[in-house]
Order: C-alpha cells, then structure tokens, then sequence
C-alpha cells in the first residue's frame, strides 16, 4: 500500500514525457517553417510481439507529433545480404531522417554488421560504432534513448549526478555502457562517480550501500532490496521484466529489477515500472529523429 509521502517521491515519466515532448513540438514547428518533415524507416524483423508491441508504440508517438513513418516488415527467414538492401534503400531515401532496425534480430543475422550498415546520420538508436565512438569521446554523436531519457530523469526530478556516488547494474551496449560513459563525462548531466557492477559482481551490496544513486538495469526480478541501499538513495528501475499474472488480460504484467514495495520507504526518489523509464525511451528516440532532420535542443 501506497502513502501520501511515498506517492511525492515517486518519479513520474510520464510528466516529464510530456514536459520533453511539448520541447520537440516547439522544434517541429521550426523544421516545418522550413519545409522539413522528419521521417522515421522502421525495420522490424520477424513477428515478436513484444518487438510488435515497441515498434507500435514509436509509430504511434510519430503519428501524433507528425513525424512521418515508413516500414518494412520482412519475414524472419530474410538473409544478412537482404537485410542489408532494405537498410541501404532507406540509407538512400530523401524523406527518411532516421533509421530503426527493431532488436532483436533472428539467429542467422549477424546483428553488429547490420547495424553498422545504416548511416551513422540516420542512426537515430545510437548503435552505430561511429556514434557509440562519439558519444563515448564526448563529442556528439546519437545518445541511445534509454541512457539519454535516464539522464532527463535525474536532471529534471532535481537529483543532478554531479559529484554523487552512483551505481550502474548492467553493462550491455544499449544501456549500462552508454550510461558509464555519458555519467563520468565533464558534462550536464555527468560528473559523478560511477560504478558499474555486472554478472561477475562479487558483492553487489558492497557498491549499492554506498550509492547515492542507483540504476538497476540487469533484467533481472528483485535484483534489489531495502538492506542493500543507505536510507535517502534514488533509484532509476530500468528493468521492464514480464511476469505471469492471470488476472491480467495479456497474461503477464510488467515488473522492474528492484523490489519496489521492500526499498521504497528508505529511498528518496524512485521512478516505478511501468510509468518510469519507459515513457523517456520513446520520447528520446522521437528526439533523435528531430535532431537527425536538422532539429537543435538547447
Ligand atoms: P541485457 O540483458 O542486454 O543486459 C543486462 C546486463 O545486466 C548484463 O550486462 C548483465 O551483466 C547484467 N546483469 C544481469 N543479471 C545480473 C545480476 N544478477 N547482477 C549483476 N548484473 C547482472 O539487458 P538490457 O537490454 O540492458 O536491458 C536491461 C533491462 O532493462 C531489461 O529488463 C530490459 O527489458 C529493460 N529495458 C527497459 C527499457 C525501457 O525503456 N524501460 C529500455 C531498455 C531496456
């Protein structure tokens, strides 16, 4: 059961969704006094539904801020060499500003060579290694949209990284390892002094007593609780886990890394799952679509 005091320290991504969305429209209203349309290629491979489900939702957010979308939805027996023809033509195609290729990619696609295969100014996910080097070296270049909406988090709920001990759970490429880099940067939105911690952790609990932030992004139910954070800790929940539940329509129900009811008497702030993390990812990946069409951000 939720209190008064618990629900003040709840971060609400959907407000400040909306708070970075009403920025973009600003700014597509300047692209259109020029004559400029962003558009957004998906390629979604296969039929995951969980896959169907995000690239919906980015169609959806498109459709509504007028962001023009077009899409190409091979069969999951496509080869690497096909694959690479339909990122080519889009590479090539003058109302496309940015490129999605919905992860993941079936078994037979080698998924680093495709992504490399879209143009690093169209690589609007930030996979591509001239971005990930960019961003990495600090100097421009795509953020991926989780990374990026987890920093507007923490700036805009006024828990600014700068000069915090701040734990990372997770390295992979999309999220953990963007994250490191784009914290530990003499940068806004950076500055703070970060640990990154993953499956071969000895002591998970010896780095997250010692946060003052925490970003759980392991995929991993209940990676977290009260006795391993300091009272008055943030908490970024990442994780976006399915869990069986049969009381819900679709049959499951959508869980974070952390246990929320057990850290969140001692936390200071915390963003819940769903309504957290989530909403900022496509919001960011709206952002990066902008920018890619020639849009500027302060
Ligand atoms: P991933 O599986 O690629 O990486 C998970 C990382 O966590 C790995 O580097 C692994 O070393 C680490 N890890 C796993 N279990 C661990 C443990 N017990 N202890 C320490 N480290 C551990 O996953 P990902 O793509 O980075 O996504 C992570 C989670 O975030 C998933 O639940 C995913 O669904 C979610 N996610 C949510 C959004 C969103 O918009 N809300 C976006 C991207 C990812």
């Amino acid at each position: 059961m939720q209190s008064d005091d618990d629900s003040m320290k709840i971060i609400n991504g959907k407000e400040i969704a909306k708070e970075i969305r009403s920025e973009i429209e600003n700014e597509l209203v300047n692209l259109k006094n020029r004559n400029i349309t962003p558009g957004l290629a998906v390629i979604l491979v296969g039929d995951d539904p969980a896959s169907n489900t995000y690239v919906r939702m980015k169609q959806k957010m498109c459709e509504e801020l007028g962001i023009k979308t077009k899409d190409s939805r091979p069969g999951s027996d496509i080869s690497q060499e096909e694959l690479h023809l339909l990122i080519e033509q889009f590479n090539s195609d003058d109302e496309i500003h940015g490129i999605l290729v919905q992860l993941p990619l079936p078994d037979q696609i080698d998924e680093k060579l495709a992504l490399s295969k879209v143009l690093p100014e169209k690589d609007v996910d930030g996979f591509h290694p001239v971005n990930v080097g960019k961003v990495t070296l600090g100097e421009g270049g795509f953020i991926p949209a989780t990374p990026a909406g987890i920093i507007e988090i923490l700036m805009r709920s006024g828990n600014d990284p700068a000069g915090k001990n701040l734990v990372i759970i997770g390295r992979s490429r999309i999220v953990g390892r963007p994250l490191l880099n784009l914290l530990t940067q003499k940068r806004k939105g950076g500055n703070a002094t970060v640990t990154l911690c993953h499956t071969a952790t000895e002591d998970l609990s010896f780095h997250t007593l010692n946060a003052d932030i925490i970003i759980a992004a392991a995929g991993s139910v209940n990676i977290l609780d009260a006795s391993m954070i300091k009272e008055g800790v943030v908490i970024i929940d990442v994780g976006a886990n399915r869990v069986e539940d049969p009381t819900k329509k679709s049959g499951y129900r959508l869980v974070g890394d952390v246990d929320f009811d057990s850290v969140v008497d001692k936390a200071s702030a915390i963003t819940p799952v769903p309504g957290g993390v989530g909403p900022l990812t496509i919001i960011m990946l709206m952002k990066n679509c902008v920018i890619a069409a020639g849009g500027s951000f302060n």
